[in-house]
């Protein structure tokens, strides 16, 4: 295939929209035209300046509202498509994209319609140019593929051919088999885009959520398979419009776009066994098998405070790092590592950030296949200087620049702890049970969401839940958890776009986009509950509401809700499965950790997350006042 992608995408002017795809590493490009109409420069200087980043302009869109109009509009519409003909001639461009009219003056009827596109063709041939027709979803007469087909078969012109759109094709559920009887040379163009399943018109669900492939829902490797059927190599371009992108950088959303591309040709590959030519093949999706370890930076004057609460919660201090000042605490089989060397990157993170997660270890099967996958999908290895003897785990930058460490047993990596930890003599914990680590709920700017939900489903074997909205007092938090199917990783994605949420004032505290929150499990919530209690560890009071409420609506005994009132612990229930969870005051207005019981239950307790949001934001208001 010859991947490009269209101008409309990305935010900015249209010279810092080229620059990025040609840096992302795309060498082709659809000019959109009022991207072009608001660039302050002539056609020539454009043309120059793709030609300058290595780049080719593949069409020129889009030419609205052309077929099937009444007579004495016909000829003023092939007039003005010659204005067209004249601009493309200048950018170098050869390909037109008409799409099909939406004017209520515009007249139905196949062969009118194809009357109209081989008069157009024939203009266009004329200059040695060519037109494709797309049908949009919203078209007047036109709203379908099949139909868009028909209309360019009877055209009978080599100069026209065929569109095809995903989100057209896709967002009204259109049959796909037809697809695979269209001859290959037909087609001139295919653009691709995905989309989240909302209830809505057409045009606005196209105009602000087309998103890129694989971070929607449409069922786009069915529309692959089709079109694989004809034969068709030749172009497919990403044309996503997306409020998201562009509020969000150019340069990370054309990245994200070669990332979706590379994303999509493997999937292909994986269900059909044959992939695009030219699309690499990658090592398979990284299956994790649980956290091995979970990071925070923390200044040298913060350590007391910090490892203090880690005792409260009944971690251990297990063992010391060789060669820097860097802490494991253990519990069951969390670990985490407390970072407070004076130089490199946590050094750095924690001047950035103040105390939070710097990395996340993952343990997977085989650590260089995952870094071998994560380098082809364009994801950002990261290296550090190691003391002599000491593993050298490989890892890539994730979220707010923080690290995901692999480790694997296949290259002895899972030996970190014997090779770069001298175990030290502490004094046993008063262990609260905690077993494992359940889930990371990391927070982030909202036009980062979708890049972020790429980066972890393209690397990992992670399927993605639908977005929810959650309510918090300042405003509404939109939410998307990535897991894996036993549930090894879950990772919660949060963003919001009111500044008085919890998760905005998380990015303002701590600089940026990071984790929030860690959800420790336990087999005993109450059991833990008091253990922590006896630690001195206070719990996110609970408003008694909320437990009258839980008496209102479950059939719990009195005596066991009493109980979970006393322990500021919530309850939620999915037909007979349970989850019961329990929130830690924040650290340093910053993170807080979770504990959780699950109870065959695989949610995460939506339905108590206002009642959190608003306690936490209760005692963040108190705190506030109390400065004053
Ligand atoms: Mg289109
Ligand atoms: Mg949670």
């Amino acid at each position: 295939m010859q991947t490009a992608i269209a101008t409309v995408c990305l935010s900015g002017a249209l010279d810092e929209k080229l620059e990025a795809i040609a840096a992302a590493g795309f060498k082709r490009v659809e000019i959109f035209e009022n991207d072009l109409l608001s660039f302050a420069g002539t056609v020539a200087d454009v043309r120059a300046m793709i030609a300058d980043l290595g780049l080719e302009t593949i069409t020129f869109q889009p030419f609205r509202d052309f077929e099937g109009m009444p007579d004495e509009r016909r000829a003023r519409a092939l007039e003005r498509a010659e204005r067209k003909f004249d601009v493309m001639q200048e950018l170098g461009c050869d390909l037109l994209l008409v799409c099909s009219n939406v004017s209520p003056e515009s007249l139905g009827g196949i062969d009118r319609a194809a009357a109209d596109l081989n008069a157009l063709g024939a203009r266009a041939a004329r200059r040695g140019l060519r037109i494709g027709f797309e049908a949009l979803a919203w078209g007047r007469h036109i709203a379908d593929y099949r139909d868009a087909w028909e209309a360019v078969r009877r055209a009978d012109h080599p100069a026209v051919g065929l569109v095809l759109d995903t989100f057209h094709i896709l967002a009204r559920k259109t049959d796909l088999n037809a697809i695979r009887a269209i001859p290959r040379d037909r087609i001139f163009l295919v653009q691709i885009a995905d989309a989240p399943l909302l209830e809505m018109d057409y045009l606005s669900w196209s105009r602000h959520f087309r998103n890129l492939p694989g971070q929607g829902d449409l069922p786009l490797l069915d529309f692959m398979e089709a079109l694989g059927a004809t034969g068709y190599e030749g172009l497919l371009s990403l044309e996503i419009f997306n409020d998201q992108f562009r509020g969000g950088s150019a340069r990370s959303v054309a990245i994200d776009g070669r990332r979706s591309l590379i994303n999509l040709f493997d999937r292909l590959g994986e269900r059909t066994g044959r992939r695009p030519r030219g699309a690499a093949a990658l090592p398979p999706r990284t299956a994790v098998r649980g956290t091995e370890f979970i990071e925070f930076a923390v200044d040298e004057a913060a350590v007391p405070s910090f490892e203090a609460m880690l005792k409260g919660l009944g971690f251990r201090h297990a063992g010391r790092h060789v060669s820097k000042s860097v802490a494991r605490w253990n519990q069951g089989a969390i670990n985490i590592v407390v970072n407070s060397e004076k130089e490199g990157f946590a050094h750095a993170f924690n001047i950035t950030h103040g105390t939070s997660v710097c990395a996340i270890a993952l343990r997977v099967d085989d650590a260089g296949a995952a870094l071998d996958r994560a380098e082809r999908l364009l994801d950002q290895p990261f290296r550090q200087a190691v003391g002599p003897g000491e593993l050298e785990i490989p890892c890539v930058r994730g979220l707010g620049g923080s690290l995901i460490y692999f480790v694997d047993a296949k290259h002895g990596l899972d030996r970190l702890w014997e090779v770069d930890f001298a175990q030290v003599d502490s004094p046993p914990a008063a262990e609260a049970g905690l077993a494992a680590v359940d889930h990371i709920a990391q927070s982030m700017q909202y036009e980062e969401m979708l890049t972020w939900l790429l980066f972890y489903t393209s690397l990992f074997d992670l399927a993605k839940t639908p977005q929810q909205d959650v309510i918090d007092p300042g405003g509404l938090v939109k939410s998307q958890v990535v897991q894996s199917a036993d549930g090894s990783l879950r990772i919660a994605l949060n963003a919001s776009q009111s500044s008085r949420t919890l998760s905005s004032r998380f990015l303002a505290e701590a600089f940026g986009s990071g984790v929030q929150h860690i959800a420790f499990a336990t087999g005993d919530i109450l059991a833990s509950a008091r253990r922590l209690a006896a630690n001195g560890v206070k719990l996110l009071p609970i408003p008694p509401n909320y437990y009258d409420d839980l008496e209102a609506k479950t059939d719990l005994a009195p005596e066991r809700i009493e109980e979970l009132r006393r322990h500021n612990i919530l309850y939620d229930r999915e037909g007979g499965a349970e989850y019961l969870q329990a929130y830690t005051r924040t650290f340093e207005d910053r993170f807080f950790f979770e504990i959780v019981e699950r109870r065959g239950y695989q949610g995460f307790g939506a339905a108590n997350a206002p009642i959190r949001l608003a306690a936490q934001a209760r005692l963040a208001g108190g705190a506030a006042l109390a400065r004053f």
